[in-house]
């Protein structure tokens, strides 16, 4: 059984606050800050560029990777990490589509993330090949999976309302249409459990600054299935991803397995920072992470419910059709988000009207379920949100 008392006391949250956001930027964790200096002023600092053999640098991308791999239901050596969660998208893509050359459509649904419809339009203009990039309502996407389908790329959880997608029988759906699959993780990883090698999925990728709290920019991570490794085509064909970066060779050879999914330097810092971070999960069970998350998020619905009547559940009712998070509409959503924030309930806005709350079970407990419903309920009920000062956009909501 996981000791959730255990892993909030290693996050260092300010006092006060109740941190509703994890599903958009984790916090800290105490070790951090040490972690990072001792990089800096050992590693860095003592061995200089010696460092990268001495202190093991280049093999940190697969080390985080593996740490990750237990917590998506991976086998270790088939996750790695650099760039960005966008970027890992592109890459993933692309692969996917080389996998199905006589194929034309990527399906996705119109709930994704934009940056991950963004970068498929990119890469079709790129290939200039008759690629369509096809949206469908996300409870459309089984009957929109034919024959003109190389990929279905679809995000688990959704951003905004906290949808989650049935991953088993979408995958085996992609599957039966001979399409590949490919995941992207980024509200889900630390969030739940996923099956993703159980589920047979070809690509997964995911950010780590959400519910694996890596810090801002965190590195991105990217699984390929162990048997499509050795022959994923990478797009972004970086000297850290060829299979001796050190030969200096003037010819592209991709590295063995998953390792060509790297591009270039690896960010050390930032790798150190989330494998710092990564020890919050040392002994947890994903499993006892969803039994918490639906406990936290259901007694925030009943308790919001009872202090906000009126207020509108933008997400499944059903914990079990929801990921992490829950979200509401509210016509002004984004003054009663400042407000919330002012009393110390931190969580965000996406335009045009929803509240989201992400609840990470490894720093909260069931006080601050209740003490953000409670203070939500007294922003609404005194109006206190129509000050105008709480409706002056900040540049990132
Ligand atoms: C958070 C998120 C991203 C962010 O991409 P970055 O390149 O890391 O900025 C992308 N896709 C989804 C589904 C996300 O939730």
């Amino acid at each position: 059984m996981t000791d959730f008392a255990r892993t909030k006391a290693l996050f260092a949250i300010p006092d006060g606050v109740v941190y509703l956001d994890g599903n958009s930027l984790g916090p800290p964790l105490r070790g951090v800050a040490a972690r990072l200096s001792r990089v800096v002023e050992e590693e860095w600092g003592g061995d200089l560029i010696r460092a990268w053999n001495t202190r093991g640098w280049m093999a940190m991308p697969a080390a985080s990777g593996d740490r990750i791999a237990r917590l998506i239901g991976a086998p270790a050596g088939s996750v790695t990490m650099g760039d960005t969660l966008s970027i890992k998208v592109f890459q993933a893509l692309a692969a996917a589509l080389a996998m199905r050359p006589d194929r034309r459509v990527i399906l996705s649904d119109t709930g994704n993330f934009p940056t991950d419809l963004y970068m498929a339009q990119g890469l079709i203009g790129l290939k200039d090949a008759g690629y369509r990039l096809v949206t469908v309502a996300p409870e459309n996407v089984e009957a929109a999976l034919d024959d003109t389908v190389a990929a279905m790329m679809l995000t688990e959880v959704d951003y905004r309302t906290g949808r989650l997608h049935d991953m088993a029988r979408l995958t085996r759906a992609a599957h039966r249409a001979g399409a590949v699959a490919i995941w992207d993780l980024a509200h889900s990883a630390g969030a739940l459990p996923v099956g993703i090698a159980e589920h047979d999925a070809e690509f997964a990728v995911g950010c780590t600054y959400k519910y694996l709290n890596g810090g801002p920019g965190a590195p991105a991570f990217i699984y390929v299935r162990p048997d499509l490794a050795a022959a994923a085509r990478p797009a972004l064909s970086g000297w850290i991803g060829h299979a001796a970066p050190f030969a200096f060779e003037p010819g592209y050879r991709p590295a063995p397995g998953v390792e060509r999914m790297r591009v270039g330097t690896p960010p050390i810092l930032a790798l150190a920072a989330l494998d710092a971070a990564l020890d919050a999960f040392d002994g947890v069970d994903m499993a006892d992470v969803r039994r918490r998350s639906i406990e936290l998020s259901g007694a925030f619905v009943a308790a919001v419910a009872r202090a906000a009547p009126g207020l509108e559940l933008a997400s499944p009712r059903d914990p079990a059709a929801r990921g992490s998070q829950v979200s509401f509409r509210h016509p002004q959503a984004y003054a009663v988000m400042q407000a919330l924030i002012e009393r110390g309930v931190i969580g965000d806005v996406r335009a045009p009207d929803v509240l989201r709350f992400g609840f990470a079970p490894l720093y909260l407990d069931l006080d601050d379920a209740e003490r953000g419903a409670a203070i939500l309920g007294e922003i609404l009920a005194s109006g206190a949100w129509r000050e105008p000062r709480f409706s002056v956009r900040a540049a990132v909501t």
